[in-house]
């Protein structure tokens, strides 16, 4: 059946569109998540609505699972084609169709890459605040699918604030338009807040329309030295509880600090125990004031130390620093075990001591840094053993468990913002009850009765 769908696919867009050959389905069947490979029978690269609309058509004609894709960043496995068929790739569908002042929105097909859009608005006086550390590289229709955040979250939201319309094709081919360009709206059900964070589960998204914003135009970026983890907690507890609102609100750890201060551009302080990372923006002759506040905060809370990043060039090598965490971590170990659980705000020191105690239970290292404003933490645990191996997998398995547990006991969330995927599944439970996986089990089904379109994703 699929064997005479990439034959029809490639006879419908050509044999350049339509990638068979095994190297580069191995490609496509990875991503960052380090699961599988697995390999799609064929990866078809649309350049259209149009053209992935007919995809859709003919896998549903043929009862062949399709399985959308960005850029391939993810950090759980949901662009894996887990059930072969067709990876289907917008990596080409890159136009900015429109940037409006007077409306302030932009409307880009779904494989534009985050940071040239950022980069685009931003010389034009415009904003589009949601800043995954992977923005570099990754795609909207990603940050769509997944419900993407980064720093700024902590003042302006995640993606799902800025996300007004979606243009869709269904399995079977069919293609709605979805919201609206105006910045209030509530005709009908929200179906563009149902499709954001659906994991492309539901459709794939041939268009987006996004709220832009003014540019900030005064920033200041500090960072904050403590002694330990335990210290920088209540570091950001103080800026909490005293109600100031920096944009963004970073932590790391020390081992993170030890992976990345090698090829890091910023120096790290060599003492640190941690540190904090905290932005500001608003008007320019506000700054200075506002940043003598936050380094007052984080002194009360422990901070040995608290430096102002001098001038746009030393900010940009701070972020860049920042953003090396994971890849760093990654390239030192042999597997990365990346959670990003989030715990309500008055629960972040708490959270962060019990972290700490992973490396006990578990006998392997763990690194921690994120998005600690909103009580959202990357733990990592690192492993250069063979995570195949019954022992490692059962030491793994403990640690995860016992980190979903912990975030759960202070009614925190599995996952801020990587998604469930095929990764985080068989947790899924731990959080939601039986009753609500039916639910969005029959949600899936209304969009995709077949099961054909990204099978195998989020549910146990
Ligand atoms: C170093 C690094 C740092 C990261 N930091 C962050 C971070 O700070 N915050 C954060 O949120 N994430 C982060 N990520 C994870 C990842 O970059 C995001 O999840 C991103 O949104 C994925 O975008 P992508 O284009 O790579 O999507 P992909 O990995 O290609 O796909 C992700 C999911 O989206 C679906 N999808 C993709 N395109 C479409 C479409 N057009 N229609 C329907 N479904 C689609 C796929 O099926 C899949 O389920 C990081 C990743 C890396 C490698």
């Amino acid at each position: 059946m699929s064997g005479d769908l990439t034959t029809l696919l490639t006879r419908e867009l050509g044999a350049d569109r339509v990638l068979r050959d095994e190297a580069q389905l191995e490609e496509y069947g990875r991503d960052e998540s380090g699961l599988g490979p697995y390999p799609p029978d064929c990866a078809v690269l649309a350049e259209s609505a149009e053209e992935v609309a007919l995809v859709l058509r003919l896998a549903d004609e043929h009862g062949v699972p399709v399985t959308p894709r960005g850029a391939g960043s993810g950090m759980t496995g949901g662009a894996l084609p887990v059930r072969g068929g067709v990876v289907l790739s917008t990596e080409r569908m890159r136009r900015v169709l429109e940037v409006s002042h007077e409306d302030l929105v932009a409307v880009v097909e779904p494989g534009v890459i985050l940071g040239e859009l950022q980069t685009l608005v931003e010389a034009q006086g415009l904003f589009y605040p949601p800043d995954p550390a992977s923005l570099a590289f990754c795609s909207l229709g990603g940050n769509v699918a997944e419900n993407a955040g980064g720093p700024r979250a902590f003042k302006y939201g995640v993606t799902r604030e800025y996300v007004i319309g979606l243009d869709v094709a269904l399995v079977g081919g069919e293609r709605l338009t979805l919201g609206r360009r105006t910045s209030k709206g509530v005709t009908g059900y929200d179906l563009v807040g149902a499709f954001v964070g659906s994991e492309g589960t539901f459709g794939v998204t041939t268009g987006i329309t996004v709220k832009l914003l003014p540019l900030p135009q005064g920033v200041a970026t500090l960072l904050a030295v403590f002694p330990g983890i335990t210290e920088a907690g209540r570091g950001i507890s103080a800026i909490l509880a005293s109600g100031f609102r920096p944009r963004a609100l970073e932590l790391v750890d020390k081992n993170t600090i030890d992976h990345i201060r090698a090829r890091a551009p910023y120096p790290f302080p060599t003492d640190a125990g941690a540190v904090v990372i905290a932005e500001l923006d608003g008007e320019p002759e506000g700054m200075e004031a506002a940043s003598l506040r936050c380094a007052e905060l984080l002194e009360s809370g422990g901070a040995t130390d608290v430096v102002v990043a001098q001038g746009e060039s030393d900010r940009r090598r701070l972020w860049e620093s920042r953003r090396l965490c994971s890849p760093a971590l990654k390239e030192a170990h042999r597997h990365k075990i990346n959670e990003d659980i989030v715990v309500p705000r008055g629960s972040i020191p708490e959270m962060l001591r019990r972290v700490e105690r992973l490396t006990e239970l578990t006998g392997l290292p763990v690194a921690t840094f994120g998005h600690a404003g909103d009580g959202n933490l990357h733990v990592n645990l690192l492993c250069d053993e063979d995570r195949t191996r019954h022992d490692v997998a059962r030491r793994i398995d403990r640690g995860l468990e016992q980190l979903f547990r912990d975030t759960l006991e202070l009614r925190g969330t599995l996952s801020g913002e990587h998604g469930i995927g095929l990764a985080k599944q068989r947790y899924l439970p731990l959080e939601q009850s039986p009753g609500l996986i039916a639910w969005q089990k029959k949600l899936k089904r209304l969009w995709d009765p077949k099961d054909l379109l990204n099978p195998g994703k989020i549910f146990p």
